[in-house]
Parts: structure tokens; C-alpha cells; sequence
């Protein structure tokens, strides 16, 4: 187990937590990895808090409400029929309904979307608004696929899906693999089967109930909450240098708003490997990326073929190149402890995780022991989901709000975000440990609502808090126990 910020008793009640959710998770280390960085930091916070002891409210957290998995058959070019296996992982209702998008990748599994779902419910937690966890995808690989192939599996997938939705239920959005195409297609199944146009999907197409700003939410998102950061610390982002990993919908939002913002977006990577621009890419060159990447559907080593002082290294991340800040916006462990040792050497200052869980466990560690600014995803990217409820209360009243006013509503939310993070996470000397803040304060509402609800069991009913123990570790814990 990597190590964390508990000591003693309460490190011993978080080890044998982590083992319990181990046990009962077999296989799932994405998921693990996700309950034992949000734990290490509840812990401590709740040592002396018994209400969260007596019920179980951490085990029950790491339990998801329903997971569903299903058969997702549909038909190619050439008329074979193909088989793939969808889910969506419902993790928590208790502050609204289940929120968080859909991934198509070849990588999906129950693992990394549990560990999505957990995620989710302390992010959407942080955004202020009423949206529970939830996650979902497919083993699909839409890469090299028709449009026609695309729509075909995205008939099929909501086909199934759709009868576990619904606007006051759940309310997917897409995510890796999942954009603006996708979204159209699945709404469209959804409507020709239900017969009803409500607010089930976030991410649609403006004609159709979509949002504006929401296709740039979570990547602007990011980089205000970098500037956040910044200035609670007296600096900013001029003229400063900044590694952004992905070229998707996170990364070229996250490059186009650090050069608004007069900072110097470096990098930019594929699955194939990196393009470096030691100027800082143009808007020019970004609103190019976005065409190839999200429209031709291209690769990004095609960049430095078209521009002169753009150059392409193949298989390679981004993490050896100097700069003062990194913005990490491709995919879950894309930072191990090595990449991070050279960030730090190379004097990196902070990094903001645009995608989720990109930093792996010791590369947070070396952050953390850095006391550099780091920025973890469930706080950085929730500008996304943040938007998508604006457009849930836009869809649900009927109305379209301009985009002015939504860039305001997202930035005063990051920077509540930011501050709810600051007020959970100073330590004694003024450093902002944003990791254990954003957890904290995701955790807080979250729990409290479990509580109010009760749970169901009716012999306990009269024993609420009484005689309970005033430390966790003089109660049993119940999660190593496989009864
Ligand atoms: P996209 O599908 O638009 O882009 C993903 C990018 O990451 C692509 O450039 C892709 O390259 C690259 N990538 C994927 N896997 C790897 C890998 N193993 N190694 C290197 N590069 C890889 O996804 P998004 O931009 O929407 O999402 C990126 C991250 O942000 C994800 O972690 C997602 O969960 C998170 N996020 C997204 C939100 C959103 O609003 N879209 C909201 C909150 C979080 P290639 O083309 O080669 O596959």
C-alpha cells in the first residue's frame, strides 16, 4: 500500500479498509486505487467524527447502488454482426440523480468505470449542484469506424440502456470515445423509443437541447481552476509554460484557454506520442487540432507536417519537457513515479489533472511530498459535469442561456470549487492540499445526506448513535468481514 497522510490507528483502520475493499473487489485495481486515494484523506477528517463510524457510511460509499451489464450487438460494413459489452455503473443517488458520462475505448471495463463512478460522486458533490455518481461505456473502439458503424452500435447500446435512464433518474454524458456525434445519435434512439423529448443526455447538439459552452466546459474549467491556484499563491499565468498531455475535447480546450489566458500550451499527444511547440501552440494551430482530431479524425504526428515549428516524437509523454505547470487531459495513470520525479526536477510548479486519476499513486505521493500545487481531477475537470447540470435545469425549465452568462456561472463555479478546497485543505503554514480539501468537501455533503436517509434495516432503528464509541477504531469495522 503506498503511503498516506494517516498515522497510527487510524492508518491501521484505513489499511484494513482498503484490504476489505480489495477482497470484495477482485480484479479491479483501477477502482481500488480510487477508494484508497479518497480514504487516506477521509480518514484522518473523520477520526473523531462517530456519526460516519456507526453507519458505515465509507463502506457503504465504496458499494455501488446497481451496477448493470449488458449485451450490445450491432452490424458492421460488411454485414457481420459484432458483440460487445456495455455497462453503466449507478454509484450514488444520495444528493440527486445518478450523473457522469459514457467512454467508448477499447480499455472499458467494470474496473475503471467504478473507479469513474466513485469519482464522479464527490466531483458532482463539489459542483454545488444536485447530481449523484454515476458512470458507463462500452469495450467498443470507435477508432477507424464508418460513421455508419458508429451509429449502428450507438442504436444498439441505447436500446438497451435506455429503460435504466431517464431525466429525474439518471443522465449520462459522453466522455473518451463518446462526443458530440455520439450524444446525437444516442438521443435520437432515445426519443424514437420513448416517444418523449426531455433532458436525458447532456452534451447534445445545440439545435437539439445542448448547451452552450459545455463542449469547452471542462478544459476552460481546468485551466480556471490553475488560475485559481495561481493567485491564491500571489502568481499567475503569464508568460508561463505549460505541458498539456491528449488532443481530445479536455486537452485542446484546456491548450486554447492557457494561450487566452496569456500562459504558453507546449504540448499537445496522441496515443501515438507527442507533438512539441516551443512558442506555444496559436489559436490557429489548436482550432486546426480540433478539426483533425474531432472532425478528420486524423493522428496527431499530421500537426508537424503541416507546421514548421510544431515537431512530433513518437511514442513518448510529455513529462520530460521543461515548463512551470502541467495539465495532464488524456486518460487515467498517464503520470507514473518516475515521470513525476523528472516534472519536479525540471521545476515543475503545479499540476492540474484535467483527465481523471492521469497521476498514478506515487506520482501523487511526489507531488504532495513536493508541496507543489496539485490539482487533483475530481475538483480540476468538474467544469464539465458542472455545465452539463446547467444544461439539465436549461433542458428541464425549457429555456437556453447565453453564452456569456454561462462562461460566468462556470467560472465563479471553479472558483467555489477552488475555495471549498481552500477550506477544507489549508494545512497549519498556509499550503493548500487540494487533494485531501476537495475530497473532504465532496465527502461532507454526500455523507450527511446518507445519514438523513437512515438505511434499511428496522431492528436498528432505535440504536442510532446510541452508546457509540467516540474513535472508529473502537468499533469492528465490517468491510474485511466477508459474510
Ligand atoms: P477524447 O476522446 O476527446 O480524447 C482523449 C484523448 O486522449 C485523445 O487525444 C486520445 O488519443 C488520448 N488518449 C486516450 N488514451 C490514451 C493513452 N492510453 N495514451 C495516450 N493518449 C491517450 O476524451 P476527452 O478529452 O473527453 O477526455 C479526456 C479525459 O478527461 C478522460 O480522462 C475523461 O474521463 C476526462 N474528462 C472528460 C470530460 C469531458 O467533458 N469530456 C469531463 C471530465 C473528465 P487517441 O486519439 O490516440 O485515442
Amino acid at each position: 500500500m503506498s503511503k498516506s497522510h494517516a498515522s497510527g490507528k487510524t492508518q491501521e483502520y484505513l489499511e484494513r479498509y482498503v484490504e476489505g475493499v480489495t477482497k470484495r473487489n477482485p480484479g479491479e485495481p483501477e477502482f481500488v486505487q480510487a477508494v484508497y486515494e479518497v480514504a487516506s484523506t477521509i480518514f484522518p477528517y473523520i477520526a473523531d467524527k462517530p456519526q460516519y463510524h456507526e453507519m458505515q457510511i465509507l463502506e457503504r460509499m465504496a458499494e455501488p447502488e446497481r451496477v448493470i451489464s449488458f449485451r450490445v450487438p450491432w452490424t458492421d460494413n460488411e454485414g457481420r454482426i459484432r458483440t460487445n459489452r456495455g455497462w453503466r455503473v449507478q454509484f450514488n443517488s444520495a444528493i440527486g440523480p445518478y450523473k457522469g458520462g459514457i467512454r467508448f475505448h477499447p480499455s472499458v471495463n467494470q474496473s475503471i468505470l467504478k473507479f469513474l463512478g466513485f469519482e464522479q460522486t464527490f466531483k458532482n458533490s463539489l459542483t454545488g449542484l444536485p447530481m449523484g455518481g454515476g458512470k458507463g461505456g462500452a469495450n467498443f473502439n470507435p477508432k477507424g469506424k464508418t460513421d455508419n458503424e458508429v451509429m449502428s452500435f450507438c442504436q444498439s447500446f441505447i436500446t438497451e440502456l435506455y429503460r435504466h435512464i431517464g431525466e429525474d433518474t439518471d443522465i449520462p454524458a459522453g466522455d473518451i470515445g463518446v462526443g458530440g456525434r455520439e450524444i446525437g445519435y444516442m438521443f435520437g434512439q432515445y426519443k424514437r423509443i420513448t416517444n418523449r423529448f426531455v433532458g436525458v443526455l447532456t452534451g447534445k447538439g445545440l439545435e437539439f437541447g445542448g448547451s452552450k459552452m459545455r463542449t469547452e466546459a471542462t478544459g476552460y474549467g481546468a485551466i480556471f481552476f490553475l488560475r485559481n491556484m495561481l493567485e491564491h499563491m500571489g502568481s499567475g499565468m503569464e508568460g508561463k509554460k505549460v505541458l498539456v498531455s491528449g488532443s481530445g475535447n479536455v486537452a485542446t480546450h484546456a491548450a486554447e484557454k492557457v494561450t487566452q489566458l496569456g500562459g504558453k500550451a507546449l504540448t499537445l499527444s496522441d496515443s501515438g506520442g507527442i507533438i512539441h511547440c516551443a512558442d506555444g501552440f496559436t489559436q490557429e494551430q489548436i482550432d486546426w487540432i480540433k478539426d483533425l482530431k474531432g472532425l478528420r479524425r486524423g493522428r496527431i504526428s499530421e500537426a508537424a507536417d503541416e507546421f514548421g515549428n510544431i515537431t512530433f516524437h513518437e511514442g513518448i509523454r510529455p513529462w520530460g519537457i521543461e515548463a512551470d505547470f502541467a495539465t495532464p487531459c488524456a486518460t487515467q495513470n498517464e503520470i507514473n513515479g518516475d515521470d513525476a520525479a523528472t516534472m519536479l526536477k525540471n521545476g515543475i510548479k503545479a499540476v492540474a489533472e484535467g483527465a481523471n486519476m492521469p497521476s498514478e499513486q506515487a506520482a501523487v505521493d511526489a507531488f504532495q511530498d513536493a508541496k507543489i500545487l496539485f490539482g487533483p481531477a475530481k475538483a480540476v475537470n468538474a467544469g464539465g459535469v458542472g455545465v452539463s447540470g446547467l444544461e439539465m435545469s436549461q433542458n428541464s425549465a425549457r429555456i437556453s442561456w447565453g453564452t456569456d452568462q454561462l462562461r460566468d456561472l462556470l467560472e465563479n463555479m471553479m472558483k467555489d470549487i477552488h475555495d471549498s478546497c481552500a477550506q477544507f485543505g489549508t494545512e497549519k503554514g498556509g499550503h493548500v492540499n487540494y487533494l485531501a480539501g476537495s475530497n473532504i468537501a465532496g465527502f461532507v455533503k454526500v455523507a450527511d445526506a446518507m445519514l438523513a436517509y437512515g438505511h434499511v434495516q428496522a431492528d436498528r432503528q432505535n440504536a442510532q448513535f446510541k452508546g457509540v464509541a467516540t474513535h472508529m477504531w473502537q468499533r469492528p469495522c465490517s468491510f474485511g468481514r466477508q459474510d
